[in-house]
């Protein structure tokens, strides 16, 4: 289905999907919108420069031509640890061999290498483990000081150039972002990225770290992906305006088994307080290759569902796979299906929501009462700041929410969050205007008959946010 301003899709999650190699000509950027993406990651540990701006503009095209806000989020590499060069490229590795890792940069060799990172020498200590390639070797301190350590290979495997390092056991003197990472943020601002996701956060200060620079340019998304930020998940959390669950990482910094329920508890911290949520990597990981997924992976997407997370996101299977789009499609559809079963509802809502003591939060809930009680069409959610929408949608109330603002930012950035049918509206200045926006709108974009409720939020004086002040109830009567 082609879809344009006024066509909705019919579900709440969202779908993230990374653009890469296999997908950033302009025709599968425009397929993979149409079969469902509702924002488009651009992934900062690869590609130039230009290739994200290219990308960029041809996001910001299908917008126009759709004349719907599209997001876009930037994800930024963030301090990853690598391994300096190595002689001949490589060194096969046996268990029990034992070597030196230091801070010269001279190439490796079957006794020392490199290892240029002086926080991993300060922090690690006897017994602690550094995981090389996605885990694939692991090595295991034997003594260290502040420049070197002897390490004991555990398995047999191949080190190589620039292979990642983790170190899950501590927590390391890394800045939130390195000199890179500064110069891709400031390129992203410039370009007008609506999100912005920061990779290996390990505290709430790396977090404030980036704001500071972001400047309510967009909004932050921290990556959970390290030991040390599950350690101060609620303060991350609150630091951040939404957290990805960045499970490739965090299964590698810690055994696979815990991963599933470090995601579900990420998830209850988030949908407590009110924070998007996403849920991330290997989702439909065999349709890298394959048409079809396997039954454990649509199962691990409808899980995510049921747990009522605002998106999950495709990595590789969108990026450089061969079936970018059927990923998508099939992600859509695993998520409207399962958004189909009764039981969705009720096992989304055994997190209750905390409500703050204000007036957007009573609000908020009494929409959920509301749409429990009458037949509601819509919820429209006038917002100058996304927040009056992002509090209507952690009540995951039983209505569309058709959130209006005039700030375009804000409207981009609501493609993110869970039941959000985000629009740009042009300023109003009268509870009387509001009203008349209100039902047009509803009635254009498809969500109602005469007859049906439209519940309203906003806030006097319009415009200013902190306001949420008003609720109202209106009926379509067919003459709007
Ligand atoms: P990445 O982050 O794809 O940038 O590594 C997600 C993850 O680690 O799961
Ligand atoms: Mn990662």
């Amino acid at each position: 289905m082609k879809l344009d301003a006024i066509s909705h899709r019919a579900r709440n999650a969202k779908i993230l999907a990374t653009l890469g190699p296999a997908s950033s000509d302009a025709d599968t950027i425009r397929a993979l919108f149409d079969a469902g993406v509702d924002v488009f990651r651009f992934n900062f540990s690869h590609g130039t420069h230009e290739d994200h701006r290219k990308r960029y503009e041809l996001v910001r095209q299908i917008e126009r031509e759709v004349n719907r806000p599209v997001g876009i989020l930037m994800d930024l590499q963030g301090p990853k640890l690598r391994l300096g060069v190595i002689e001949g490229g490589r060194l096969a590795v046996k268990r029990g061999d034992v070597l030196t890792l230091d801070l010269d940069p001279a190439p490796g060799t079957a006794e020392r290498l490199p290892m240029p990172h002086p926080p991993i020498f300060e922090a690690v200590k006897p017994g602690d483990d550094l995981l090389i390639d996605d885990g694939k070797v692991r090595l295991k301190v034997l003594h260290g000081d502040a420049q070197s350590a002897r390490v004991e290979v555990c398995n047999d495997g191949v080190l190589s150039d620039r292979k990642g390092v983790n170190v899950p056991g501590a927590l390391l003197a890394l800045s939130a972002m390195t000199d890179k990472d500064r110069a891709d943020l400031a390129f992203g601002l410039e370009l007008g990225v609506d999100w912005v996701a920061l990779s290996f956060v390990q505290r709430a200060e790396d977090i404030e770290e980036i704001k500071a620079l972001v400047a309510g340019r967009a909004w932050v998304m921290a990556k959970l992906e390290k030991p040390a930020a599950i350690e101060s998940l609620e303060a991350i959390v609150e630091a951040s305006d939404a957290v990805m669950v960045a499970r490739g990482d965090l299964g590698v910094e810690k055994p696979p088994e815990d991963v599933p329920i470090l995601q579900k508890r990420i998830i209850r911290v988030c949908r407590e307080v009110g924070k998007p949520v996403v849920v991330a990597t290997q989702m439909l990981e065999s349709m890298i290759a394959s048409p079809v997924p396997t039954r454990a992976e649509v199962s691990d997407v409808a899980g995510a569902i049921y747990d009522g997370v605002d998106a999950v996101m495709l990595s590789a299977e969108s990026a450089s796979g061969q079936y970018p789009v059927q990923a998508v499609t099939m992600m859509d559809r695993i998520l409207r299906a399962t958004e189909q079963d009764p039981m969705q509802r009720v096992t989304m809502q055994a997190v209750q929501s905390a409500r703050e003591v204000t007036a957007r939060d009573a609000i908020s809930a009494a929409i959920r009462t509301i749409a429990e009680t009458l037949p509601v069409a819509a919820t429209v959610a006038y917002t100058s700041s996304g927040a009056t929408a992002l509090r209507v949608a952690h009540e995951r109330p039983r209505t569309p929410i058709l959130s209006m603002t005039p700030n375009l930012s804000v409207a981009r950035r609501l493609t993110l969050v869970w039941g959000v049918h985000s629009t740009q509206s042009p300023d109003v200045r009268s509870s009387d205007e509001i009203v008349h926006h209100a039902s047009q709108a509803v009635r254009r974009h498809g969500f109602g008959e005469p007859g049906k409720a439209v519940l309203i939020a906003a806030g006097t004086p319009f415009g200013v946010s902190g306001t949420t002040n008003l609720l109202r109830v209106t009926w379509l009567d067919g003459s709007v």
